[in-house]
């Protein structure tokens, strides 16, 4: 078996924008981002971003959520 060819998951602290922090698995073992579950609009019940055609599955690839 050789190393080094597949990513290594590890956990990784995400740091938000609104101060919040969350753990999740990822090859960087830091992340810092503008939005995160507990502030963006899609998750705090407000209907309108869910509208926007594209807005939720980027939002969802950008932090690998799936
Ligand atoms: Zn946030």
């Amino acid at each position: 078996m050789k190393k080094g060819i597949h990513p290594e998951y590890k956990e990784c602290k995400v740091t938000c924008a609104c101060g919040n922090t969350f753990m999740t698995k990822s090859v960087n073992e830091e992340i810092r981002t503008d939005i995160c579950s507990a502030c963006h609009p899609f998750f705090t019940g407000q209907q309108k971003f869910a509208h926007r055609g594209g807005r939720v599955e980027k939002f969802k690839n950008k932090y690998n959520l799936d």
